[in-house]
């Protein structure tokens, strides 16, 4: 499971994109959220991310 730190997150979008399986979204206040149903942990948002706001358990 991924987490992603709020106070991190600037809501770049850097990740959205890279993402292959479309797990994560922008929410409404502009910070990222995961869909843990659609999330392999593939790990490639975490190593994306230029604030390190994601991190994989
Ligand atoms: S790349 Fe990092 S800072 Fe940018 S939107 Fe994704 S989680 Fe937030
Ligand atoms: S770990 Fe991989 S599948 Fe999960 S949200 Fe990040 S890029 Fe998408």
């Amino acid at each position: 499971m991924i987490k992603i730190s709020e106070e991190k997150c600037t809501g770049c979008g850097c990740c959205v994109n890279l993402c292959p399986d479309e797990a994560l979204n922008l929410n409404e206040k502009d910070f990222m959220v995961v869909d843990d149903s659609l999330c392999t942990e593939c790990k490639v948002c975490a190593r994306a991310c230029p604030m390190r706001a994601i991190t994989v358990k």
